[in-house]
């Protein structure tokens, strides 16, 4: 493979690329000084003296336009080379308004440097890129409008899944997942919504209404629960909660204050978080579930084995409950290295005092295998899909035992 990034030298006088040149790369001058320039009717015009730090040649980074301008080295200058491939994957992965801000940008500066240079004085070419960049954009900004609106207009919904204890076979607990029903029937799932309201920011807000409604409807299960169950344990309720969410202290505020105004006894409520949060900012993240913690509530780490797994972060934090993630379910009886996984997996939460639910139980072997393991808890399609709030109150009236 090509170095994406290397060091390369130029003489006093040696021109590093003119105008008109193809673009690949971008500098970063590590030592020396170069002059950016453009030629007017014959005459060369000194657009920039740049110097250790600065960058230059980065318009092609964002699109494939020849140099506008030409950079000569002043003296003898050491520049940092990056690869127009360096940046493709984060250009691509970049929010789409970003992508058509950048174009824009540059499409904007390429036209009064042509200006300043005399060669053109119309309007802009039709440039493929950033139409494609603005088409995206356009979308992205009407599906957040979307969003907006089904949450000013209660087009979002919980519905509920059950946790069940393999050591009773009852109902332990839910998991509220979120669905969005667009006014036209249109069921958008939360792999694709959730992406994007992390991306607006509009979680914090659903994230918010998600606590409230799931604290409401616990109450109402647990009233429904007590009266067919009196000798089981009381159950729980079970919340994702994106990084997004917790990454202000302030909204943790928020959160707390839904908790402490909400009617359900704190133990009984689980923040599910995936194990990217703790990953990425280890720091924050232990102030952050610290202040949970101190709510009362129990914290789980949600789809445990599919990101870094990294064990050693599992003991750095407050975490009660491990979630194994549905791979592994479903993996279990067919690889010999999946059932070990989920049986390692198993012992270290033991030994970490941390209860287990597995996740994407879809067959009675399944849930026999994880029971035998130690698994305290099980949930899947199995035994119970999600389902709306009323539709729970009327499965526990049918006293379902598994
Ligand atoms: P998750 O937290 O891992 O939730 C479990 C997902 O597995 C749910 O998908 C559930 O319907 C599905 N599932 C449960 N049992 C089975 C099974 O036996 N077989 C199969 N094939 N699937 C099963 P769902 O509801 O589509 O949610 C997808 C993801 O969206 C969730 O994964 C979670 O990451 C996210 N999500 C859902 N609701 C919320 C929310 O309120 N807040 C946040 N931040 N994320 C949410
Ligand atoms: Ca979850
Ligand atoms: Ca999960």
């Amino acid at each position: 493979m090509s170095k994406t990034v290397f060091s390369e030298q130029f003489d006093a006088g040696e021109v590093i690329f003119r105008a008109g040149d193809l673009a690949r790369n971008a500098y970063i001058i590590e030592r020396g000084t170069v002059e950016v320039s453009t030629e007017s009717g014959g005459k060369k015009i000194v657009i920039a003296e740049l110097g250790k730090g600065e960058l230059f040649g980065e318009m092609s980074m964002i699109d494939d336009a020849p140099r506008s301008a030409s950079v000569t080295a002043i003296e003898h200058t050491e520049v940092v080379v990056m690869q127009r491939s360096r940046f493709q994957k984060p250009i691509m992965a970049a929010d789409p308004l970003m992508n058509m801000l950048m174009r824009v940008m540059v499409n904007r500066f390429r036209d009064a440097q042509r200006k300043m240079s005399g060669t053109r004085d119309g309007p802009s070419e039709f440039d493929p890129a950033l139409e494609e960049a603005r088409q995206l954009a356009l979308r992205r900004i009407e599906d957040e409008k979307d969003m907006r609106h089904g949450l000013d207009v209660d087009q979002f919904k919980l519905n509920y899944q059950p946790i069940i204890s393999l050591e009773t076979g009852h109902i332990a607990g839910f998991e509220a997942l979120m669905r969005w029903v667009k006014q036209d029937g249109q069921f958008i799932p939360p792999v694709e919504f959730i992406p994007l309201a992390e991306e607006t920011g509009l979680i914090v807000e659903l994230g918010r209404w998600s606590l409230e409604m799931a604290i409401k409807d616990h109450m109402n299960f647990s009233n429904q629960f007590r009266q067919f169950f009196p000798d089981q344990t009381p159950l729980f309720m079970s919340i994702n909660v994106s990084g997004l969410q917790l990454s202000e202290m302030t909204e943790i505020d928020q959160l707390a204050k839904i908790i402490k105004n909400g009617s359900l006894d704190p133990s009984a409520l689980k923040l599910e978080m995936t194990e990217t949060l703790l990953v990425e900012d280890p720091v924050h993240a232990a102030q952050a579930l610290k202040k949970i913690k101190e709510l009362g509530v129990s914290l789980a780490i949600d789809d445990f084995g599919t990101g870094y797994s990294s064990l050693s972060y599992l003991h750095q934090f407050p975490l009660d409950t491990l979630k194994i993630d549905r791979e592994f379910v479903i993996n279990m009886d067919k690889t010999e290295n999946s059932h070990r996984i989920v049986s390692s997996i198993a012992q270290l939460a033991l030994s970490l005092d941390m209860n287990i639910v597995a996740e994407g139980i879809e067959k009675k072997h399944q849930m026999d295998a994880l029971r035998d393991l130690g698994c305290q808890y099980g949930q899947g399609y199995y035994m119970a899909k999600p389902m709306s709030a009323e539709k729970i109150i009327e499965l526990i009236a049918s006293q379902p035992v598994w």
